[in-house]
Protein backbone atom coordinates (compact mmCIF):
# COMPACT_ATOMS: atom_id res chain seq x y z
CA UNK A 1 0.00 0.00 0.00
CA UNK A 2 1.09 3.25 -0.48
CA UNK A 3 0.63 5.76 1.55
CA UNK A 4 0.23 9.90 1.17
CA UNK A 5 -1.11 12.94 3.64
CA UNK A 6 -1.16 16.69 3.51
CA UNK A 7 -1.72 18.54 6.38
CA UNK A 8 -2.58 22.51 7.73
CA UNK A 9 -2.56 24.06 10.31
CA UNK A 10 -4.08 27.71 10.87
CA UNK A 11 -4.54 29.99 14.16
CA UNK A 12 -8.21 30.34 13.27
CA UNK A 13 -9.72 33.86 13.90
CA UNK A 14 -10.00 34.93 17.51
CA UNK A 15 -6.42 33.38 19.06
CA UNK A 16 -3.47 35.16 18.83
CA UNK A 17 -0.94 32.16 19.08
CA UNK A 18 -1.30 28.46 16.90
CA UNK A 19 -1.07 26.10 19.81
CA UNK A 20 -1.38 23.54 17.60
CA UNK A 21 1.46 20.96 16.09
CA UNK A 22 1.45 17.84 13.84
CA UNK A 23 4.08 15.84 12.37
CA UNK A 24 3.74 13.90 9.11
CA UNK A 25 6.01 11.20 8.03
CA UNK A 26 4.21 9.86 4.94
CA UNK A 27 7.55 7.40 4.50
CA UNK A 28 7.66 5.76 7.78
CA UNK A 29 3.91 5.80 8.26
CA UNK A 30 4.11 8.19 11.32
CA UNK A 31 1.26 11.18 11.87
CA UNK A 32 0.44 13.00 15.11
CA UNK A 33 -1.68 16.04 16.04
CA UNK A 34 -1.37 17.76 19.07
CA UNK A 35 -3.36 20.77 20.61
CA UNK A 36 -1.34 22.67 23.76
CA UNK A 37 -3.37 24.47 26.30
CA UNK A 38 -1.69 27.18 28.76
CA UNK A 39 -1.32 30.76 29.61
CA UNK A 40 1.49 32.46 27.66
CA UNK A 41 2.37 30.70 24.90
CA UNK A 42 3.47 27.45 26.93
CA UNK A 43 0.65 25.77 25.12
CA UNK A 44 2.63 25.86 22.33
CA UNK A 45 5.54 24.71 24.35
CA UNK A 46 3.24 21.38 25.41
CA UNK A 47 2.39 20.62 22.32
CA UNK A 48 5.59 21.48 20.30
CA UNK A 49 7.33 19.12 23.20
CA UNK A 50 5.02 16.27 22.16
CA UNK A 51 5.47 16.28 18.56
CA UNK A 52 9.32 16.49 18.60
CA UNK A 53 9.32 13.23 20.13
CA UNK A 54 7.90 11.73 17.06
CA UNK A 55 9.86 13.60 14.17
CA UNK A 56 12.82 11.85 14.71
CA UNK A 57 11.10 8.77 16.12
CA UNK A 58 12.81 5.42 15.25
CA UNK A 59 9.31 3.06 13.80
CA UNK A 60 9.19 0.05 16.01
CA UNK A 61 10.08 -3.16 14.87
CA UNK A 62 7.84 -4.97 17.14
CA UNK A 63 4.54 -3.92 19.53
CA UNK A 64 3.41 -1.13 17.48
CA UNK A 65 0.45 0.00 19.84
CA UNK A 66 3.03 -0.92 23.13
CA UNK A 67 5.91 1.75 21.30
CA UNK A 68 3.03 4.23 20.46
CA UNK A 69 1.15 4.10 23.56
CA UNK A 70 5.00 4.53 25.88
CA UNK A 71 5.85 7.41 23.59
CA UNK A 72 2.72 9.51 24.74
CA UNK A 73 3.60 8.51 28.00
CA UNK A 74 7.49 9.70 27.72
CA UNK A 75 6.22 12.99 25.99
CA UNK A 76 3.91 13.46 29.23
CA UNK A 77 7.36 12.87 31.27
CA UNK A 78 9.34 15.35 29.13
CA UNK A 79 6.18 18.32 29.68
CA UNK A 80 5.89 17.81 33.21
CA UNK A 81 9.75 18.15 33.56
CA UNK A 82 9.70 21.33 31.28
CA UNK A 83 7.20 23.02 33.44
CA UNK A 84 9.28 21.89 36.47
CA UNK A 85 12.37 23.72 35.36
CA UNK A 86 10.43 26.73 33.81
CA UNK A 87 7.84 28.34 35.96
CA UNK A 88 6.20 30.30 33.48
CA UNK A 89 4.92 26.99 31.83
CA UNK A 90 3.45 25.56 34.96
CA UNK A 91 -0.41 24.09 34.55
CA UNK A 92 0.44 23.61 30.47
CA UNK A 93 -0.89 20.76 28.95
CA UNK A 94 -1.55 19.22 25.32
CA UNK A 95 -3.54 16.72 23.35
CA UNK A 96 -2.37 13.99 21.11
CA UNK A 97 -3.60 11.63 18.68
CA UNK A 98 -0.55 9.31 17.27
CA UNK A 99 -1.29 6.87 14.14
CA UNK A 100 1.59 4.20 12.99
CA UNK A 101 0.40 2.80 9.70
CA UNK A 102 1.98 -0.21 8.35
CA UNK A 103 0.58 -1.84 5.39
CA UNK A 104 -2.87 -2.38 6.04
CA UNK A 105 -2.61 -2.39 9.62
CA UNK A 106 -3.02 0.97 11.62
CA UNK A 107 -2.34 1.63 15.39
CA UNK A 108 -3.20 4.92 16.79
CA UNK A 109 -2.59 6.30 20.40
CA UNK A 110 -4.16 9.42 22.47
CA UNK A 111 -4.63 11.01 25.17
CA UNK A 112 -7.75 14.43 25.25
CA UNK A 113 -9.55 14.93 22.30
CA UNK A 114 -8.24 15.28 19.21
CA UNK A 115 -9.60 12.92 16.67
CA UNK A 116 -8.68 10.43 14.34
CA UNK A 117 -11.75 9.66 11.63
CA UNK A 118 -11.78 7.28 9.30
CA UNK A 119 -13.37 7.76 5.60
CA UNK A 120 -14.32 4.45 3.68
CA UNK A 121 -16.87 4.40 0.95
CA UNK A 122 -18.31 8.01 1.44
CA UNK A 123 -18.60 7.12 5.40
CA UNK A 124 -17.16 8.80 8.04
CA UNK A 125 -16.55 7.35 11.73
CA UNK A 126 -15.00 8.42 14.51
CA UNK A 127 -12.45 6.30 15.72
CA UNK A 128 -11.16 8.29 18.80
CA UNK A 129 -13.03 8.62 21.92
CA UNK A 130 -12.92 12.23 23.23
CA UNK A 131 -11.41 12.28 26.76
CA UNK A 132 -13.92 14.70 27.65
CA UNK A 133 -16.27 15.73 30.52
CA UNK A 134 -19.34 15.24 27.88
CA UNK A 135 -18.22 12.89 26.28
CA UNK A 136 -18.52 10.64 29.95
CA UNK A 137 -21.88 12.19 30.33
CA UNK A 138 -22.92 10.72 26.89
CA UNK A 139 -21.63 7.63 27.77
CA UNK A 140 -23.52 7.39 31.08
CA UNK A 141 -26.72 8.45 29.51
CA UNK A 142 -27.01 11.93 30.92
CA UNK A 143 -26.19 13.65 27.80
CA UNK A 144 -27.28 13.15 24.27
CA UNK A 145 -24.49 13.33 21.12
CA UNK A 146 -25.92 16.00 19.27
CA UNK A 147 -25.88 17.86 22.64
CA UNK A 148 -22.38 17.50 23.70
CA UNK A 149 -20.58 18.90 20.60
CA UNK A 150 -22.47 22.65 21.40
CA UNK A 151 -22.46 21.73 25.60
CA UNK A 152 -20.97 24.28 27.11
CA UNK A 153 -18.52 23.07 28.90
CA UNK A 154 -16.84 20.50 25.60
CA UNK A 155 -13.63 21.92 26.01
CA UNK A 156 -13.56 20.36 29.69
CA UNK A 157 -10.81 17.50 29.47
CA UNK A 158 -10.57 14.44 31.48
CA UNK A 159 -7.22 13.60 30.43
CA UNK A 160 -4.31 15.67 28.79
CA UNK A 161 -0.80 15.58 28.84
CA UNK A 162 1.43 17.78 31.64
CA UNK A 163 -1.35 17.35 33.80
CA UNK A 164 -0.51 14.84 36.06
CA UNK A 165 2.56 11.39 36.66
CA UNK A 166 -0.69 8.83 35.74
CA UNK A 167 -2.32 9.53 32.33
CA UNK A 168 -4.51 6.62 30.82
CA UNK A 169 -3.51 6.17 26.72
CA UNK A 170 -5.89 4.72 24.95
CA UNK A 171 -4.84 2.81 21.80
CA UNK A 172 -6.67 1.28 18.83
CA UNK A 173 -5.72 -1.11 16.26
CA UNK A 174 -7.70 0.60 12.61
CA UNK A 175 -7.49 -2.12 9.93
CA UNK A 176 -7.41 -0.01 6.69
CA UNK A 177 -8.70 -1.09 2.70
CA UNK A 178 -7.47 0.96 -0.36
CA UNK A 179 -9.02 4.12 -0.84
CA UNK A 180 -9.35 4.54 2.84
CA UNK A 181 -8.51 8.13 4.16
CA UNK A 182 -8.12 8.87 7.76
CA UNK A 183 -8.30 12.24 9.46
CA UNK A 184 -6.42 13.52 12.19
CA UNK A 185 -7.56 16.77 13.58
CA UNK A 186 -8.09 19.47 16.91
CA UNK A 187 -10.90 20.53 18.18
CA UNK A 188 -10.91 23.42 16.15
CA UNK A 189 -12.13 21.79 13.62
CA UNK A 190 -14.60 18.75 15.11
CA UNK A 191 -15.92 21.65 17.11
CA UNK A 192 -16.44 23.86 14.28
CA UNK A 193 -17.47 21.93 10.98
CA UNK A 194 -20.01 19.49 11.89
CA UNK A 195 -19.41 15.49 11.20
CA UNK A 196 -21.76 15.31 8.27
CA UNK A 197 -19.98 18.06 6.42
CA UNK A 198 -16.43 16.81 7.23
CA UNK A 199 -17.38 13.57 5.21
CA UNK A 200 -19.09 15.24 2.49
CA UNK A 201 -16.07 17.14 1.75
CA UNK A 202 -13.65 14.29 2.14
CA UNK A 203 -15.52 12.28 -0.34
CA UNK A 204 -16.30 14.65 -3.24
CA UNK A 205 -13.29 14.03 -4.99
CA UNK A 206 -10.84 16.33 -3.62
CA UNK A 207 -6.86 15.91 -3.68
CA UNK A 208 -5.82 15.63 -0.55
CA UNK A 209 -4.45 19.13 -0.48
CA UNK A 210 -7.56 20.32 -1.49
CA UNK A 211 -9.37 18.75 0.91
CA UNK A 212 -6.89 19.93 4.24
CA UNK A 213 -7.58 23.49 2.71
CA UNK A 214 -11.66 22.74 2.17
CA UNK A 215 -11.75 22.00 5.80
CA UNK A 216 -9.80 24.31 7.21
CA UNK A 217 -11.83 27.27 5.33
CA UNK A 218 -15.57 25.88 6.48
CA UNK A 219 -13.91 25.71 10.51
CA UNK A 220 -12.55 29.63 9.88
CA UNK A 221 -16.46 30.33 7.98
CA UNK A 222 -18.03 29.03 10.89
CA UNK A 223 -16.53 31.60 13.50
CA UNK A 224 -12.86 30.11 13.63
CA UNK A 225 -13.08 30.42 17.50
CA UNK A 226 -9.69 28.00 17.61
CA UNK A 227 -6.81 26.83 15.96
CA UNK A 228 -7.81 24.59 13.51
CA UNK A 229 -5.24 21.40 12.63
CA UNK A 230 -6.20 18.84 9.81
CA UNK A 231 -4.06 16.32 9.17
CA UNK A 232 -5.79 13.66 5.84
CA UNK A 233 -3.57 10.62 5.13
CA UNK A 234 -4.89 8.32 2.10
CA UNK A 235 -3.55 4.73 1.57
CA UNK A 236 -3.83 3.55 -2.39
CA1 LIG B 1 -8.10 23.39 20.57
Amino acid sequence: MQIRSAALTDVGLHRGHNEDAYVARPEDGVFAVADGMGGHAAGEVASGIAIEILRSWPVPAGNAAESLGATILEANRRILEHARQHPECAGMGTTMTALLVDGSNAVAAHVGDSRLYRLRAGQLTQLTDDHTWVQEQVKAGYLRPADAARHPLSSILTQALGTREEIQVDTLQVDLQTGDRLLLCTDGLSGMVPDAEIEQILSSGLTLQQSVQRLIDRANQAGGLDNITALLIEVS
